[in-house]
């Protein structure tokens, strides 16, 4: 208004009189609506109809959000200039965080085995263990400063010193070693290689996880952590190995399907609707030849395992590794192999993780049996591609925070799922490898997709479905989950809307 007045003073009526004319062309103004109409029509939760009351938390949400955007400013907290790492106190602290972690998630569709479990919970539980050391001597060919491991009596290799003994004698070395396993971006301007720190996180636990007393319990502990943040299903981008104890050796790769199905049903005691599955896993920077191989062990495990494994990805940087074209071969093979097993495997390739143009992984997405799409960053600079997977109806896997940490984004604002949700494209949200970025659960993504990208409980509500509606649960299981969701969704409206008075 002061601006207004400000100019009208200087340069006398014709701004008003400009209003004016305006509104006297009901063309302009039908198709200004009809405009905003047909971008919403586009949009990715357009099919969404929101009952009475999610209307009303609708209204108290965006209160909400706007009540901690103006004490951020308050505060002078810069909101869009900090990493994650700077802000998870302030989220944690959050009126806004509180009541997202009573919102059900649904499903969790993209995370990495290594990546579920409280780092902190790691340390804790390894030293229980007389038979694990950690290595704390400089770098060598075969291990790295700060890896852990388990070894018998007598066969411990030089340079490794007793978990428990060392943490007994210093304990400093515990906040030492969890800075280790952890992956941080202390800020948004420092330099940092994040794939080989990133990188560097998972050798020192990989000699930890396939131990398989210790297995049990870390998928244990994943699982309740996730189940307490209200998500009922899990899909976990998985690296087999051969898991072994001391009285008996190694164990065939199936144990670790075995296992894991024992812990779902322990599971199941207390989370009746908890489910599981696991998608073969193997790596971008391997060859064709070895991927192949990779490729006819994924079929026979799905074959042996229906209900557990549900497709196939390859994983690591992939500006380091091969691209998915390299892999065409393997690809084409898909049917005869599909027919060979008699069962089929959906890919669910990570691509696009990326900010370059000539990574050109997401064309070959368009083109395959690929259901859902790890990240797909760089999709927005293929509008072709991101029509084709709109069209084919493919979801895409957003992990904002991973692709902060990772250092893809650096103001969450300007996320491009952003892009891809307006346009169409499926999404759901994601935590990827969220014990080493240093957090549990699914709430803190949700947080910063909620804060960030100015989301309402439309949009809320699409993402958290289709991360049950694009899982790998089949027909039956899938129906059983949405219902099961859907009561969970109202419960949380209900309870939401009587908190937020
Ligand atoms: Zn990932």
């Amino acid at each position: 208004m002061k601006k207004n007045l400000t100019y009208i003073l200087l340069f006398g009526f014709p701004l008003l009189w400009a209003q004016n004319k305006l509104t006297e062309h009901p063309a302009y103004e039908q198709n200004r609506i009809a405009l905003e109409n047909e971008n919403k029509a586009l949009a990715f939760d357009a099919d969404i109809k929101l009952s009475d009351a999610e209307n009303i938390l609708d209204k108290k949400l965006f209160a909400l959000r706007k009540e901690l955007i103006s004490e951020t400013e308050k505060q002078k907290i810069p909101l869009y200039n900090r990493s994650f790492n700077e802000l998870k106190p302030m989220i944690e602290g959050s009126r806004l965080f509180k009541l997202i972690q009573t919102m059900p998630k649904g499903g969790l569709l993209h995370t990495h085995s290594g990546g579920v479990t409280d780092m902190k919970w790691v340390i804790s539980a390894a030293r229980k263990y007389k038979e694990c050391y950690v290595f704390d001597q400089q770098d060598t060919q075969e291990f790295i400063y700060g890896q852990l491991a388990f070894f018998e009596n007598g066969k411990v290799p030089k340079g490794f010193t007793n978990l428990d003994k060392k943490l007994t004698a210093n304990p400093q070395f515990e906040k030492e070693l969890l800075d280790l396993l952890l992956l941080k971006r202390d800020n948004l301007c420092s330099y940092n290689d994040y794939w080989i720190e990133f990188e560097k996180r998972f050798t020192r636990i990989n000699l930890l996880l396939p131990y398989r007393p210790f297995f049990k319990e870390y998928y244990l502990k994943g699982f309740r952590d996730l189940a307490k943040d209200k998500v009922q299903h899990v899909e976990i981008r998985y690296v087999f190995d051969e898991l072994y104890d001391f009285q008996h050796g190694k164990y065939p790769v199936k144990t670790s399907v075995t296992d894991l199905q024992d812990i779902v049903k322990e599971m199941r005691k207390t989370d009746p609707n908890f489910s599981v599955k696991l998608i073969y896993s193997s790596f971008k920077f391997l060859d064709p030849e070895g991927v192949e191989k990779q490729l006819e062990m994924a079929f026979q495990l799905k074959k042996e395992f229906p209900d557990m494994i549900s497709g196939f990805d390859l994983v690591a940087d992939e500006a380091a590794g091969n691209s998915i074209y390299t892999f065409r071969k393997s690809w084409e093979k898909l049917n005869a192999l599909s027919k060979k097993y008699g069962t089929d495997m959906p890919l669910f390739l990570h691509a696009g993780e990326s900010n370059s143009v000539y990574n050109t992984n997401v064309l070959d997405l368009a083109l395959l049996n690929n259901q859902r799409i790890g990240h797909g960053l760089n999709l927005i600079y293929f509008p072709k591609a991101m029509e084709a997977i709109r069209k084919q109806n493919k979801l895409v896997e957003i992990s904002p925070i991973s692709n902060q940490v990772l250092g893809y984004v650096s103001d969450f604002r300007n996320h491009p799922a952003r892009v891809l949700l307006n346009n169409g494209v499926q999404g759901s949200i994601n935590s990827d490898d969220p014990s080493v970025y240093g957090y549990e659960g699914l709430s803190y993504d949700f947080w910063v997709a909620f804060v960030y990208w100015e989301l309402d409980v439309k949009a809320l509500k699409k993402l958290v479905f289709n991360s049950i509606a694009y899982s790998s649960l089949n027909e039956s299981e899938k129906a059983k989950a949405i219902s099961n969701l859907t009561v969970q969704w109202d419960d949380f409206i209900q309870k939401a809307n009587l908190q937020l008075r």
